[in-house]
């Protein structure tokens, strides 16, 4: 995905495009393991995105190339309304999950976050560096020796496995100031917008990320999300 008109002007923007790379190269190891070990997400299934908001962490940078697309379409106030609405309810979702969606639900399926790229496709090492591969409940009950199977190829090292903490400290050390620090999900993306909103003033764009028309004008550029969490 390009961030057209987001060019490395500054220190928020560093970064952006190596976090794409860095998704299309997990893209690609997730699609070897799937490959490799026959794991597959139920068709259609959405169960792990349809859990409290709070339980899925990400970074406020893993947030930030939806941000920046959400303030360049005009859409910010749309998003910091949703969210607002979604502070207050324990049982929220996640506001990009979107259940007339047919395939999944993710409405921001290409700008995901790291864990839900992770989630069902990833493992953690034991204690002698065994990367044990976190099998999804839906995929154990659909096929109760999918897990042993996919440990069984890893172990013998016919299929390789995206290890979580790997990709989770590549993050990190692209943006050591928002890539690390875990929130939940909908104030992640309440902190990307409200940081992309107010580097754009600063940078003299307007809250759709346009430059004004006489940018390099003297007058204050008032922050246009200033709402606080
Ligand atoms: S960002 Fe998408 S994949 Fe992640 S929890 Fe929200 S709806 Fe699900």
């Amino acid at each position: 995905m390009a961030l057209a008109g987001f060019t490395g002007n500054g220190s928020l923007w560093d970064g952006l495009n190596d976090l794409m790379k860095l998704y299309r190269e997990l893209d690609d190891a997730i699609a070897k393991f799937i490959e490799g070990s026959g794991l597959a997400c139920p068709v259609g299934c959405r169960i792990c995105c349809d859990t409290q908001a709070t339980k899925i962490e990400a970074t406020v940078f893993e947030l930030l190339p939806q941000a920046i697309i959400a303030c360049h379409e005009g859409r910010a106030s749309y998003w910091l309304n949703m969210l607002a609405i979604a502070q207050g309810d324990a049982e929220a979702r996640c506001v990009f999950l979107d259940h007339n969606l047919p395939q999944g639900g993710c409405s921001i399926y290409h700008c995901r976050p790291l864990l839900c790229r992770l989630f069902g496709f990833a493992a953690v090492l034991d204690k002698d560096a065994r990367p044990l591969p976190l099998v999804c409940r839906q995929m154990k009950t659909a096929d109760p020796e999918v897990g042993c199977h996919a440990q069984q190829l890893i172990d013998d090292g016919v299929v390789e496995v995206p290890i979580s903490v790997y990709y989770a400290s590549r993050i990190a050390a692209i943006n050591p100031t928002h890539g690390q620090g875990l929130l939940s999900i909908n104030e992640a993306f309440r902190n990307a917008i409200q940081l992309a909103g107010l580097y754009l003033a600063l940078a003299g764009s307007d809250s759709g990320g346009r430059p004004h028309p006489d940018g390099d004008d003297n007058s204050p550029h008032t922050p246009p999300f200033g709402r606080s969490a």
